[in-house]
């Protein structure tokens, strides 16, 4: 479920009016749902509870401080990609035992910070970074805790931008070669190998390419087990969510509503997973990412003007690509509602942003309540991949972040001040 809903035709998050944050806080404004976090924190969680896990949150679709405290309270460990992410984690309460470090590019200064902090875990892309993983922990007198990042060659049918389980593209290594690795991987002094990882893409709505992968590696994860001495395996994050229909009024359980009946549910996950890692004997970790965060948030901006060119009719909002960045990069669709909910008719709208660039579209010739300057609309979720990829692109401050919690809101994140985007720039010495 997620806690964004219409009370008295009011738009709101949880115990509060989404009106009444955008008059306080201004527009564009991201605000999450620490409810709808936990929910799906939780319902993953315990769907997962007959094996011996570890949800390790994909911060990368949202590392908000508030949200990661929100998941760090519920003993959520990390899924981090640099070493800004696992101060990020740390900053935020989170514990540096419960984070993984994953990536194909991790620096030595990386590496070097994360085993000082004693993570749970190395996910190795490449042979090359494990010889330098070893010769840094050797350097520091560590045990550096790697798992290896399997590719098992199975198309996970998603966005081609975020397919990441087949020989095409740059991450893991072939599952063929991967037996020979570990057996190298043993000899090096200051590496343990402790589990073995995969992550076949993200936006996942079945559970076949999920159960492919599982039963190609499972046979591969008893056999390092036995030979290695492997405690986990790890089979990333990708859970799909429902960007349509992900808010019908007054629908909070929308996962058991007739248009989710397509989507992977937690329960359906679990009931096809559970039995192929239980007889593993391993300690089972997940990547999720969107699942927990994607539904959980939503991009409140403010229509500026109406405009009608020929057949065409644009409400052009206050927020843009560089808030939002994911319709315009994945052409993805998010579901786009009024805040004061509306009986006008329907009008084929393009909702576009500000920006001088044909891609700045949130959406197209969409039938939507027909909108006036002033109206705010509110993108629905934005809660994964969206403010994290925001820029200043166009010189414009990066938007302010709420969290709401019942009754009560915090900002999380302060609207950027203008002067602070070149803050950090200056004229040459010659230009005086
Ligand atoms: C991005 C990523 C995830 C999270 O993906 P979601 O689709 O958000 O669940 C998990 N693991 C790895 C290795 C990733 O790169």
């Amino acid at each position: 479920m997620h806690d964004f809903r219409y009370v008295n035709g009011r738009l709101h998050c949880e115990g509060v009016s989404i009106a009444s944050l955008a008059k306080q806080h201004g527009t564009p404004l991201y605000v999450y749902s620490s409810k709808t976090l936990a929910d799906h924190f939780t319902k993953l969680s315990n769907a997962l509870a007959p094996l011996d896990h570890l949800i390790c949150f994909a911060m990368k679709s949202n590392s908000n401080l508030g949200v990661l405290r929100t998941l760090a309270d519920l003993e959520s460990g990390f899924d981090t990609v640099s070493g800004g992410e696992i101060q990020r984690a740390i900053a935020a309460g989170g514990n540096p035992k419960k984070c993984v470090f994953a990536g194909v590019g991790k620096t030595a200064e990386e590496i070097a910070f994360a085993l000082r902090k004693g993570i749970y875990c190395f996910n190795v892309e490449s042979e090359a970074e494990l010889e330098r993983i070893n010769r840094i922990a050797g350097k520091l007198k560590k045990i550096a805790p790697i798992a290896i990042r399997v590719n098992p060659n199975v198309d996970a049918k998603t966005h081609k931008k975020i397919t990441t389980g087949t020989y095409e593209n740059k991450f893991g290594i072939a599952i063929e070669k991967i037996p020979a690795l570990y057996a190298r991987a043993a000899k090096l002094k200051h590496i343990r190998l402790r589990g073995l990882q995969m992550h076949i893409g993200s936006q996942l709505t079945q559970i076949k390419p999920f159960a492919d992968a599982v039963r190609k590696i499972a046979p591969l994860a008893v056999k390092l087990k036995a030979k290695h001495g492997i405690e986990f395996i790890s089979i990333g994050g990708g859970l799909g969510i429902m960007y349509e229909d992900a808010l019908v009024s007054g629908k909070a359980e929308w996962w058991n509503s007739k248009e989710a009946k397509n989507i992977l549910t937690p329960e359906k996950y679990a009931a096809t997973l559970v039995p192929l890692l239980q007889p593993l004997g391993l300690k089972v970790l997940l990547e999720p990412g969107r699942f927990i965060s994607g539904n959980a948030g939503i991009l409140v901006t403010n229509v500026e003007y109406v405009k009608r060119t020929g057949k065409k009719y644009f409400a052009i909002v206050d927020a843009a690509m560089n808030d939002l960045l994911r319709p315009a990069f994945y052409e993805s669709y998010h579901e786009i509602v009024p805040v004061k909910q509306s009986k006008a008719r329907p009008v084929n709208t393009d909702v576009v942003g500000g920006i001088c660039e044909t891609g700045d579209t949130f959406c197209k010739n969409r039938p939507i309540p027909r909108v006036a300057e002033g109206d705010l609309v509110a993108i629905l979720s934005a809660g994964a991949y969206g403010f994290v990829m925001a820029s200043t692109y166009n010189t414009r401050p990066l938007p302010a972040e709420v969290l709401v919690k019942g009754k009560e809101s915090a900002l999380v994140r302060k609207r950027q001040k203008i002067k602070k985007i070149w803050e950090e720039e200056a004229t040459a010495p010659w230009q005086k």
